[in-house]
């Protein structure tokens, strides 16, 4: 079967890279000519609402996915009349807008931070009256990597915050002071079928993941696994969905949820029997899921602007290391490592080996 998939950046190219041994085939609707997922698919470089390029993409796929989340709804739209689109483009169309995401949490039960709609400056005033500060301001499209976001400290002015954030439809959230933040993914097939992996510790720096952490019998396991398994069923979703949470004791408030396979699911590579990107694939594909137990203790750290001197990384015993193909840039997510060990204070000590040889920059 032939995959489409809408976006052609990393998240593509590690999804063909897992689904050549399953016998799929790919192409990729991206509007840049130096897509990294380029040398592993068929190159429809278009922009994404191009009519001819969907209409390509209908004849000749099998179904079609996508990496990223601001996809046109109306190319979606368009798709559907005539081949599969998995996940929802109604999962999409929530998970790109902060408040219907938060709305649907609340609906469902999932616990969130107290949170209010901004989008004229009287629902600004009565959002900071309603949760206080300090509070986070962030607009409701898309933000991602800590991208349309402000912190609003007491005494701050909150009308400088939104014209900072482009006066644009927002939501205030009150500011969680949480203990750690994990996120669950999980995969439901198209006949329901329903896997999770183990949850994730997370940690950022300028609001980009730098290290996610597999976790071992969490107690908060089950939790999130609920969580999960209420929005991939509320969506009769098909596919893998991130959701990102604040823990707080034995709370968890969601915070966003990706519809898409994560950053935060590199680790399952090397680290779980099937990996996040063959599970996807399994599951938009319709062939049955995959395990997904870890096969140790796994760490993913992301190489962030500008890579490291890569003999020196790949002198280090067990060292997986991912290239993206993409030239150096601030910010920029270049590649990633994975690190397996059977116990826990084997990474620990492989971690510390590694960080030091990283300069983090980001
Ligand atoms: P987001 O773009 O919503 O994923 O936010 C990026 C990062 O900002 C999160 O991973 C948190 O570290 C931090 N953050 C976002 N929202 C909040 C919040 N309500 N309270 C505390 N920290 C937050």
């Amino acid at each position: 079967m032939r995959i489409g998939i809408l976006g052609g950046g990393q998240l593509a190219r590690m999804l063909a890279l897992a689904g050549y041994p399953l016998g799929l085939e790919f192409t990729i609707l991206e509007p840049a000519a130096d897509a990294c997922a380029g040398p592993l698919a068929t190159h429809l470089q278009s922009a994404y609402d191009d009519p001819e390029a969907l209409e390509w993409l209908t004849r000749h796929t099998g179904c079609i996915t996508y990496e990223f989340e601001n996809v046109p709804a109306e190319a979606l739209a368009r798709l559907q009349q005539d081949v599969p689109v998995h996940p929802s483009p109604a999962a999409l169309a929530t998970a790109r807008d902060r408040l219907l995401e938060k709305r649907l949490f609340q609906d469902l039960g999932i616990e969130t931070a107290v949170f209010a709609p901004v989008s004229s400056k009287r629902e600004l005033l009565d959002a900071v009256e309603r949760i206080g500060l300090p509070a986070v301001l962030k607009s409701r499209t898309l933000g991602y990597d800590g991208k349309g976001q402000v912190v609003l400290q007491p005494g701050d002015d909150p009308l400088e915050a939104w014209v900072a954030i482009g006066r644009v439809p927002a939501i205030l959230e009150g500011l969680v002071a949480f203990e750690r933040e994990v996120s669950v993914i999980g995969v439901r097939g198209r006949g329901g079928e329903l896997r999770f992996y183990p949850l994730v510790e997370n940690h950022h720096q300028q609001g980009i993941l730098r290290l996610s952490l597999n976790l071992h019998e969490d107690p908060l396991q089950s939790l999130a696994e609920g969580y999960c398994r209420r929005l991939l069923n509320h969506f009769g979703y098909v596919g893998v969905l991130a959701v990102e949470f604040f823990q707080v004791e034995d709370r968890l408030l969601a915070n966003e949820m990706a519809p898409r396979v994560h950053n935060s699911g590199h680790w399952t590579i090397e680290g779980a029997v099937v990996s996040q990107f063959e599970n996807h694939l399994r599951a938009v594909a319709g062939m049955p899921l995959g395990d997904t137990s870890a096969l140790g203790h796994a760490a993913m750290l992301n190489l962030i602007g500008e890579l490291p001197d890569l003999d020196t990384l790949l002198a280090v015993p067990g060292l997986h290391l991912h290239l993206y193909g993409k030239s150096s840039r601030p910010g920029r997510k270049l590649g990633h490592i994975t690190l397996l060990e059977r116990d826990e204070n084997a990474l620990r000590e492989k971690l510390a080996q590694v960080n030091s040889l990283l300069s983090n920059s980001l």
